[in-house]
């Protein structure tokens, strides 16, 4: 074993250390409810949590149990013990994956998701920003100079205005910070959902020292899955020489200088947050961020904040719920007389950029809400026409401009695989015909 990998063992020994065994984590787990296991067997499934982190094995229901985590927290929200969890959950995963099945199949899984997204975010932030900003953006880690490092990730790319948008923000604040993010920047997620910890390693391990590298005292993360990824997963096993927290905290910490930029004559605004729990203090702070934004109403809608930390990702695997969770906020948000419903991160925002067809709301980022509060933002949200399903030719003529920048052509197989994959992600959508129909005319003409 690697120094990596027994520094993660010796986390989930500690967890197993200090746990009680009493059982609330399993009983809050959303997702064990969600597949069946019976919450009575809260204490068994827990000692067998901990007998598999001291050498034994995953089966049964435990192994349920593990398969069904979509990284909620709300498991380490319940310990009375204050432990993680979620992080121990992750790494008991980890080792059942391994001890299941063999390196190679591991690594195949693992390389295969990551070409598939590698693919995909490729071609849509090629569709939807110029060369200059990209190749900005993947400039290596190491080689930067400012104090602070906005790190997008690499799926946020597929909707970069947030990323146009959160630039605009940091700009406004005077901030000396560089952004950085990409394929050749990932967080690692892939490998180490499919155990293969030696790429892992390589890829996810390897872009936080890189960080550390740069010399920069503060990272804001984006992503959530990064956020969480790299906190748990790198942070709590070597404390790098910088802070490390998701933008949207840092933006609550600077209200005061955000405020006495905000423009007064915002637009009327009834919002309603699309909230998820688990990334740290990040719904706090985002609405701390609307409410300080002149004639934006911020309503209060009960809804199921707490099933999964983010849309898709692990929580993909329950479609219906995850379906579920979209209407009732759609329909609450038109009961409770909204006129916008506000997205926290960028899995949410593909998931409900369609709403829009099917309901009299607006959907927005609120990283587009503080932008054009600030009298910046404004950047199209492309994306949001291709779900929306409706007119195209604005988002065509983007693409070809921004296509040709870049020097990356599509072909018609690629245009039929990205519309499977955007129309199949739960959430709310027009129909696919019109993307389609249109990315294959643009095609055609290449
Ligand atoms: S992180 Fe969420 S889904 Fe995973 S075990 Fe904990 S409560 Fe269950
Ligand atoms: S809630 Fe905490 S102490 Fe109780 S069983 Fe779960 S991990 Fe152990």
């Amino acid at each position: 074993m690697s120094a990596y990998a027994d520094r993660l063992e010796a986390l989930a020994g500690a967890a197993a250390d200090r746990c009680t065994g009493c059982g609330k984590c399993f009983e809050v787990c959303p997702t064990a409810h969600e597949v069946g296991l019976d919450v009575g067997t809260a204490r068994i499934r827990v000692a067998e949590l901990s007998a598999l982190t001291r050498g034994g094995e995953a089966a049964g229901p435990l192994r349920t149990w593990l398969d069904a985590c979509d990284g909620s927290a709300r498991c380490s929200a319940a310990c009375p013990e204050g432990i993680n969890v979620r992080q121990w959950i992750s790494i008991a995963k980890l080792k059942a994956t391994r001890a299941a099945r063999a390196a190679e199949e591991n690594a195949a899984a693992a390389a295969d998701r990551f070409r598939r997204m590698a693919q995909s975010v490729r071609l849509l932030a090629s569709m939807q920003l110029p060369s200059e900003t990209l190749q900005r953006i993947l400039v290596p880690a190491e080689k930067r100079k400012a104090d602070v490092l906005f790190y997008t990730g690499c799926n946020v790319l597929r909707t970069p205005h947030i990323v146009l948008n959160v630039m605009d923000i940091l700009d406004a604040l005077e901030l000396d910070f560089d952004v950085v993010g990409g394929t050749s920047h990932c967080c690692g997620v892939y490998q180490f959902l499919e155990a293969d910890l030696p790429t892992y390693e390589r890829i996810g391990h390897r872009t936080f020292q890189r960080f550390g590298q740069s010399g920069a005292a503060r990272v804001l993360t984006w992503c959530p899955t990064c956020t969480k990824n790299f906190g748990e997963l790198e942070k709590d096993v070597e404390p790098p020489a910088f802070d490390l927290g998701h933008v949207s905290e840092f933006l609550a910490i600077n209200l005061d200088a955000l405020k006495a930029r905000f423009g007064a004559d915002q637009p009327r605004r009834r919002v309603v947050i699309h909230e998820h729990l688990g990334i740290g203090a990040t719904l706090e702070s985002i609405r701390k961020l609307l409410s300080a934004v002149p004639n934006l109403e911020l309503l209060e809608l009960p809804q199921d904040s707490g099933f999964s930390y983010a849309c898709g990702g692990q929580a993909a695997k329950f479609k219906d719920r995850e379906a579920a969770i979209h209407r009732a906020l759609a329909e609450g948000a038109m009961a409770a007389g909204a006129d916008t419903i506000v997205t926290m991160y960028h899995s949410c925002h593909r998931a409900l950029a369609g709403a829009e067809a099917i309901y009299a709301l607006k959907v927005a980022n609120f990283t587009d809400v503080i932008a054009e509060a600030l009298g910046r933002g404004g950047h199209p949200d492309y994306y949001r026409l291709y779900k929306q399903g409706g007119a195209m030719d604005e988002a065509v003529a983007a693409a070809r401009r921004f296509l040709q920048s870049n020097g990356v052509e599509v072909d018609e197989a690629s245009v039929q695989s990205l519309t499977a994959e955007i129309f199949a992600e739960t959430g709310l959508a027009g129909s696919p015909d019109a993307f389609r129909d249109a990315f294959a005319a643009l095609a055609r003409e290449s």
